[in-house]
């Protein structure tokens, strides 16, 4: 039976690390007893080999009942075999703006001390598409699909994003000097509706001097807006600037369903061995809350997962020798 208010959403808890990190925050949500249901689907590579199917019209349709969905990482074979699940669900889905916040936490020492840049990427199309072929033997190609319906909404969503969290800038970052179809269009619709927002400062960047000047000084940026591929490469980039992604949330948000998850992989060097830091998933948890409006649960959690950091009981990733569960059982402690 579901308590009265609580709301049902559904849990992927996906491939390698992603068993442990789900379980961990689902043992703090019961700790903190968070008013949330969870309505459970196993998928991923792991799923595909006793059902498959990397994903099942159950766990779709679940999405698309509850409208809210918790992922844990999930294996993509490099080089061949199938489509990504991470892609199909997002084209599925529909979820086509990928936020990824990366902010300095004080607790963990990093060469930068104010880092606070939001990452909006574009989440549906560009190289993503998933359009490859073999024109002849030894030559392939990869189709870079940019259109200004997807372009025009992901810009719109930056800079609606800016309004509503008080931010005031928002780069677009791009290579139209030599994608000039591609890039180009990316950015005559980022220009258009930047025109909308006088109160925001607009500005582009091209990628590759992006990146020198994100890891020369990152304080420069605030909101980046950027097409698919450029977007994930940059959004890795920033969390290894606030401490690793350990620690990196992200939200995927789409008119269907909105689907929350940390920005790193299922981490196979050390999936099964209670190592991962499930700290970005308990960070994503936080913002999952944030959107259902549960603002004092999402709180009570990160300022949990905070103190924690801020301790003795460090996962390796960032320096420390404790487990998983220890860490979480920290973290429940600190509530
Ligand atoms: P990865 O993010 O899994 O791992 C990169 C490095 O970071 C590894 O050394 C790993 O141990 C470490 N790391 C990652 N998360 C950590 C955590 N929570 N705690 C401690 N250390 C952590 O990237 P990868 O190795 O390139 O990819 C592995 C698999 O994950 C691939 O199949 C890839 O397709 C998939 N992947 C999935 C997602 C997703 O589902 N959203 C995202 C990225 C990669």
């Amino acid at each position: 039976a579901v308590a009265a208010g609580s709301r049902t959403v559904t849990l992927f808890p996906g491939d390698g690390i992603g068993r442990e990190i789900s379980s961990a925050l689902q043992k703090v949500f019961t700790a903190a007893s968070v008013p949330v249901v969870w309505d459970t689907y196993d998928v991923g590579a792991e799923a595909a080999e006793r059902t498959g199917s990397l994903i099942t019209k159950e766990a779709l349709d679940s999405v698309l009942r509850t409208g809210v969905c918790l992922k844990g990482p999930t294996a993509t074979p490099i080089g061949k075999g199938h489509k990504s699940l991470n892609v199909t669900l997002r084209q599925t889905l529909d979820i086509y703006a990928n936020v990824r916040p990366a902010k300095t936490i004080a607790a963990v020492p990093t060469r930068y001390e104010k880092v606070d840049i939001v990452i909006v990427r574009e989440n549906t199309e560009d190289l993503y598409a998933g359009q490859e072929a073999v024109i002849t033997d030894g030559v392939n190609i990869s189709l870079k699909i940019i259109t200004e319906k997807a372009s025009t909404r992901i810009a719109k969503y930056a800079f609606e994003y800016a309004v509503a969290n008080g931010r005031k800038k928002v780069s677009a970052i791009h290579k139209a000097n030599i994608m000039k179809l591609t890039d180009g269009l990316f950015l005559e619709c980022c220009r258009k509706v930047a025109k909308e927002y006088p109160q925001i400062t607009y500005d582009e960047r091209i990628i590759d001097a992006t990146c020198m000047m994100l890891v020369q000084d990152p304080t420069k940026f605030d909101v980046m807006v950027l097409p698919n591929l450029y977007g994930d490469i940059v959004s890795d980039l920033a969390a290894g600037l606030i401490g690793g992604l350990g620690l990196t949330a992200s939200s995927n948000y789409g008119q269907k369903a909105v689907l929350f998850e940390a920005v790193h992989g299922t981490a196979p060097d050390i999936a099964g061995k209670d190592l991962a830091n499930p700290s970005a998933l308990l960070f994503s948890g936080a913002m999952m809350l944030r959107h259902l409006g549960l603002k004092t649960h999402a709180d009570q959690i990160e300022n949990a997962v905070l103190k924690t950091l801020k301790g003795s009981v460090k996962t390796k990733d960032l320096g420390g020798n404790s487990t998983c569960s220890e860490f979480t059982n920290h973290v429940i402690k600190n509530l």
